[in-house]
C-alpha cells in the first residue's frame, strides 16, 4: 500500500518547523529518516497531509564536543554513530549499539532523534541514552526544553514532546575514561527489535543499570546498581542477588511483567553485568 497525498516542505529553521506544525495541526508529521514514519504512512498506521522534512535545519546533522559532553543534532544517524563519524562519548558503547539497530539500510537514514520522538519501547537509543545520563533537548511554540532522557518516555510511544515541539538534540555526559559498560538486546534474528535489553554501566563516578523493550519507559535498577557498585570481579555466584534486586527493582517499580519477559530481562540484565567485568556473557547456572 502507499500513502494518500501529502504535501511536502523543507524549512529552513527550528522556527519555521514550529510553524509549519502548528498550522498543519493533527494533519502534520515531522519526517526525519523516515524509517518508521513511512512504513506507518504506508500502512495507513498514521495518516498525514504535510511532512515537514526537519533534515534540512542548520546544526541537525551536527555535532559537537568538549571535555565534559558529547551533543548529537537531532537527524545524527544510526550509521554515522555505529562507524565512529560523530565523536564517542561512551567508550565504544554507542557504536555497540548502533551495530545491532535493524540492518544497514535502515541505520543508514534512521536517526537517533527520530528514534527517541517516536518512543518505541523497544528501541535501543531509549535505554542506552537513559543509561548514560543523557539529555533530550527539544523547542516548541513555547520556546525551549529539556529533561533526562530517563524521564523523557512517558509511555510507550508517548514523550514529553508535545504536538508542534521538535526534539531537537541529545547531549550526553562523556563516561569516565576507566568505566565499564555491558549491553545485552534479545531477539530472534540480527536486526529485529528487541524483546527485552540490558545495559550495565560500571564507572568509578556512577554504575548504572537499565532494562530496556519493557514496553513503556526503561525501568532504572537502583537496587541492583548498589550491588553492582560493591562487586570487584565477577563470580557465577553474583547471579541469584543480582536477580533478586533486579526483582525488588521492578516490584518498586510498580510495572508488571510476564514471566517470559521477566526471564528475557533477567537473562539480558546478567549477560550485561558479565559484559561490564570482561566476561563472556554465558547463561550462569542454576537460573
Ligand atoms: C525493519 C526495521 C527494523 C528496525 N529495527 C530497529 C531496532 O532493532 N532498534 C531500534 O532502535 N530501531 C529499529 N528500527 C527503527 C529505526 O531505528 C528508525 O529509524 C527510528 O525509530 C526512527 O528514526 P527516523 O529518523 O527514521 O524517524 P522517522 O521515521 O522519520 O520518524 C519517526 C517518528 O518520530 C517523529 N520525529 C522524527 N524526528 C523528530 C524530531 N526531531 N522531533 C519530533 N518528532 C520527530 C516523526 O514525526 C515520526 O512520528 C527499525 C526500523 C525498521 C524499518
Amino acid at each position: 500500500m502507499k500513502p494518500g497525498a501529502l504535501n511536502y516542505v523543507r524549512p529552513n529553521s527550528v522556527q519555521e518547523a514550529i510553524a509549519s506544525l502548528e498550522e498543519g495541526g493533527m494533519d502534520a508529521k515531522i519526517i526525519a529518516g523516515g524509517q518508521s514514519l513511512v512504513p506507518m504512512l504506508n500502512l495507513r498506521m498514521v495518516s498525514a497531509e504535510r511532512l515537514i522534512d526537519i533534515g534540512g535545519i542548520p546544526g541537525f546533522r551536527e555535532f559537537s564536543a568538549d571535555d565534559r559532553e558529547v551533543r548529537l543534532g537531532a537527524c545524527i544517524t544510526h550509521e554515522r554513530i555505529q562507524i565512529g563519524e560523530v565523536t564517542d562519548p561512551s567508550n565504544g558503547l554507542m557504536p555497540k549499539v548502533a551495530s545491532a539497530i535493524a540492518y544497514q539500510a535502515v541505520r543508514n537514514r534512521g536517526t537517533i532523534g527520530g528514534s527517541m520522538a517516536l518512543a518505541d519501547p523497544s528501541a535501543d537509543w531509549l535505554t542506552t541514552t537513559a543509561a548514560l545520563g543523557a539529555t533530550v533537548e527539544w523547542e516548541g511554540p513555547d520556546g525551549k526544553n529539556s529533561c533526562l532522557s530517563e524521564e523523557f518516555v512517558v509511555a510507550a510511544y508517548t514523550t514529553q514532546l508535545g504536538m508542534s515541539d521538535l526534539l531537537t538534540g541529545i547531549r550526553i555526559p562523556r563516561l569516565h575514561p576507566d568505566a565499564k559498560w555491558g549491553t545485552y538486546k534479545l531477539c530472534r534474528k540480527v536486526g529485529e527489535f528487541a524483546h527485552a535489553m540490558a545495559i550495565a554501566i560500571r564507572s568509578p563516578s556512577a554504575t548504572r543499570a537499565f532494562l530496556g523493550a519493557t514496553e513503556g519507559a526503561p525501568v532504572r535498577l537502583k537496587h541492583t546498581e548498589d550491588v553492582l557498585s560493591t562487586l570487584k570481579e565477577w563470580h557465577a555466584a553474583h547471579a541469584s542477588v543480582l536477580s533478586q534486586s533486579m526483582d525488588s527493582d521492578i516490584a518498586e517499580s510498580g510495572r508488571e511483567f510476564d514471566d517470559v519477559h521477566i526471564w528475557q530481562l533477567r537473562t539480558c540484565l546478567l549477560r550485561s553485568a558479565q559484559m561490564s567485568f570482561g566476561v563472556k556473557p554465558v547463561e550462569p547456572e542454576g537460573l
